[in-house]
């Protein structure tokens, strides 16, 4: 999965294998509420007769096995999208569970097959090695489990809960997007591939809404809430990937030169610093302008460059001490497609792409634009 702007909380932990790890602030909610059950209900139910601090350590090394099995899961997906080339922005723990944000699509039906298979059987290989761990501390005869067989225990069934339930077929599930990836090779049409698997997902998450609310009703108040929103979590996430395949499919195949406006509000490297303060940070509110020379984009000057050059020097400045080389993100040419286009404002936060031709600034493409046009499009074909 990929793109969620819900991680605004998060806090990196560590760096596993190029790859970083965060968690955010939803997951610790979820940590305490998991410490908290094993300790109190699952152990001393299980293992009965120890002494209350052992329940607390066996709960916490229970959450650190959960958290390891999740990473894992994600760490497998991530590993196999790099040989098929392509990023992996982190792993992040969230309430859900944990995601691997891709940076792109899958470029093909077999590299999304192996990368949504690799984290379920990475999840079912782990069920397989905890129930053999947790068999070697079984003592024959014994009645009930000793504390470390049913640590291992737990997290075996964990990791085969983990496999099976991400193996059901309904994006964005790995199961949803194994299907999705069957459908495509065999059709040839992503769009209508991820519409048939979406369509999967939307009801496997009302499915799982209703299950959450018929457990509520009869009494697990905390498990049915939380099965209530994982239904509503994968019914928006099914809508969010049909809506954006939409968006890329209405803009594909355009080249940026049909959306661009050429009238593009530059300014040249002379200009006095203030002026550029009254005269265009005032009156047009962008926050980067394009320096030319002749038309020519000779590089950027930005609020934040600005105000460096103001705090340290005093009035009698120009542009030119300010001016900084372009972000390479933040130009095109006028025959990038727009798909591209609206991808990399996405990725960069950029609201606004410079287009250039040999080295020439040609045009401006701005977001507004493109929203407008797809909202327009949108109207138009009634959807
Ligand atoms: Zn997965």
């Amino acid at each position: 999965m990929e793109r969620f702007e819900l991680f605004r909380y998060r806090i990196t932990l560590f760096q596993l294998f190029g790859f970083k790890v965060s968690v955010d602030a939803s997951w610790l909610l979820l940590a305490v509420l998991i410490t908290w059950s094993l300790a109190v209900r699952y152990f001393p139910a299980v293992a009965p007769g120890l002494a209350t601090l052992t329940y607390w350590w066996l709960g916490l090394a229970g959450l650190i096995g959960f958290a390891f099995s999740i990473v894992s899961h994600e760490l497998a997906h991530s590993l196999i999208a790099r040989q098929f080339n392509l990023p992996i922005r982190g792993i992040t723990l969230f309430v859900f569970g944990g995601v691997a944000e891709m940076e792109d699509e899958p470029p093909s039906p077999k590299a999304e097959f192996w990368m949504a298979i690799a984290g379920p059987a990475m999840s079912l290989f782990l069920a397989l090695v905890f129930f053999l761990v947790s068999g070697l501390f079984v003592e024959p005869g014994a009645k009930q489990l000793g504390p470390i067989a049913a640590l291992f225990g737990l997290l075996s069934y964990a990791n085969g809960m983990l496999g099976v339930f991400n193996l059901v077929p309904a994006f964005p599930l790995d199961g949803g997007r194994v299907l999705r990836a069957i459908l495509w090779y065999r059709k040839g049409d992503i769009a209508w591939a991820t519409r048939v698997a979406a369509g999967a997902g939307s009801v496997f998450g009302f499915v799982l809404m209703a299950v959450g609310l018929a457990s509520t009703i009869s009494g697990n108040i905390v498990g049915g809430i939380w099965w209530f929103l994982i239904g509503l979590f994968v019914r928006a996430a099914a809508a969010g990937e049909v809506s954006r395949l939409m968006t890329r499919s209405a803009l594909s195949g355009t080249p940026v030169r049909r959306f661009m406006s050429s009238d593009v509000i530059a300014v040249r490297s002379e200009l006095p610093l203030n002026q550029l303060i009254e005269d265009y940070f005032y009156r047009y509110y962008f926050t980067t302008f394009p320096v030319c020379e002749d038309g020519r984009l000779i590089g950027c000057v930005s609020l934040k460059s600005t105000k460096a050059a103001v705090s340290e020097h005093a009035a009698l400045l120009t542009v030119a001490s300010a001016m900084v080389a372009c972000p390479e993100d933040q130009t095109v040419d006028p025959d990038t497609d727009s798909a591209e286009a609206l991808r990399r404002m996405q990725r960069t936060g950029a609201s606004r792409l410079f287009v250039t031709r040999n080295e020439k600034l040609v045009g401006i493409l701005t977001l507004r634009d493109l929203l407008n046009f797809l909202a327009i499009r949108a109207e138009l074909s009634g959807g």
